[in-house]
């Protein structure tokens, strides 16, 4: 058989493989506590549930619109206006079956031979993985602890040139937790008006969870480029309904046709119960997305404080999304044979900052999706190797 070469170039998530591991030395009897897996440990609201079952029992057995049922795409459009009073219309929104649809959509839709791909590193592994996929030439816009890991403006925009088609943008972002200043967004949308044909994919699945003062800036706030932004989001995280699969996009009427002939050709369409669900999610009570943002934020504190403890390691305080992105340089260890020591010998899952990118070596990922408990027991252990354990020279 000759599969295209394409697949040789595709990567995965190593998220996906610590949780595999994790699982079969769970099934040898070892104690693991997780903080490899980005969810929330927290089940999706009752209500969430019951409109799923409800649609279930209401006969919703069959396809709906390939772009979503209207009623889930008018409450997108209105969530997000109330929210950003962004001007959205339901007309430019798409159901999509999960977050990750819309970055591979979008990579596919602008990569090949030849195009340069703007996308952080560290960052969701996906990104590099579909831009190398697709054969187009991807270009790492560093993500730096000093910036308190929000992205520079600047120095994203010295490495847009004509090749550029798309730039990918994330915050708050995944793995370090940064969240992007207004002014750094400012800079960043007014030096982007110098490339006119740069599409922009902004990443905001984790615009509920920012803490202390700061704000979530959307680029939807700013009209000059939504000719040529498509934003992405979604339920995973906000309404912990990572299992449910549902995610939505917003497309320029420009590109708005090629994603719902994408749909048509790849999925058809999003699970119909779900995005009753998804509309109860949008439309019911938010108290719980409240209470489980309070939850992550005061063990963020507490996360933060216990990793500075740790022989050898620093970490800044993350400011959104639901993880801690330690600086690992002064235990001497690299960062993935620290992760995988860690899972072998204390049972802690973590990800070793590379698998982010390569400017991920020196870090590791915490997600402190977990109980407070086991994250400070998870702490005790990792604290207990490191004062036993040397790096390897
Ligand atoms: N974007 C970022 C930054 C993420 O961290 C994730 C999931 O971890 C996704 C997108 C994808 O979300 P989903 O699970 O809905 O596909």
């Amino acid at each position: 058989m000759q599969v295209v070469s394409n697949f040789d170039r595709i990567g995965e998530e190593n998220a996906f493989a610590v949780l595999a591991r994790a699982g079969e030395l769970a099934a040898e009897g070892k104690s693991i506590i997780n903080l490899g897996i980005g969810q929330p440990d927290f089940p999706t609201p009752d209500n969430i549930v019951e409109a799923a079952v409800r649609a279930l029992r209401d006969g919703q057995h069959g396809y709906t619109p390939a772009i979503g049922i209207p009623q889930l795409r008018e409450a997108v459009a209105t969530d997000l206006n109330n929210r950003y009073q962004a001007g959205v219309s339901a007309n430019n929104i798409i159901v999509v079956p999960g977050g990750k649809v819309t970055m591979f959509a979008a990579i596919l839709m602008f990569g090949e031979p030849g195009a340069e791909i703007l996308y952080p590193d560290p960052g969701f592994p996906i990104y590099r993985s579909m831009i190398e996929y697709t054969g187009a030439t991807p270009v790492p816009i560093p993500i730096r602890e000093e910036n308190g890991f929000a992205f520079s403006a600047a120095e994203t925009l010295s490495l847009l040139n004509d090749k550029t088609r798309l730039v990918i943008v994330n915050s708050p972002a995944n793995p370090c937790g940064g969240v992007t200043p207004k002014s750094e967004i400012d800079a960043l949308v007014k030096g982007l008006t110098e490339f006119p044909d740069v599409a922009i994919m902004s990443d905001e699945i984790y615009d509920q969870m920012v803490y202390d003062d700061e704000q979530h800036v959307s680029l939807l706030g700013y009209p000059e480029i939504r000719d040529r932004l498509i934003l992405l989001n979604g339920w995973s995280k906000t309404y912990a309904m990572t299992g449910w699969r549902m995610g939505y996009s917003l497309w320029p009427d420009a590109l708005f046709e090629n994603i719902r002939k994408l749909a048509v050709n790849a999925w058809s369409c999003v699970n119909a119960p779900a995005q009753f669900a998804a509309l109860e999610a949008l439309t019911g009570p938010q108290d719980q997305v409240t209470s489980m943002v309070a939850e992550f934020d005061a063990r963020r504190v507490r996360v933060v404080e216990e990793l500075n403890k740790l022989p050898g390691v620093s970490c800044i305080q993350p400011k959104g999304a639901f993880y801690a992105f330690p600086n690992i340089t002064k235990t001497g260890w690299k960062a993935k044979a620290l992760a995988s020591a860690l899972l072998e010998e204390t049972g802690v899952a973590t990800i070793g900052g590379p698998d982010f990118g390569i400017h991920g070596e020196g870090y590791i990922r915490i997600s402190y999706a977990n109980s407070t408990e086991n994250i400070l027991q998870a702490m005790g252990r990792i604290n207990e190797f490191l004062e036993n354990n040397p790096a390897p020279g």
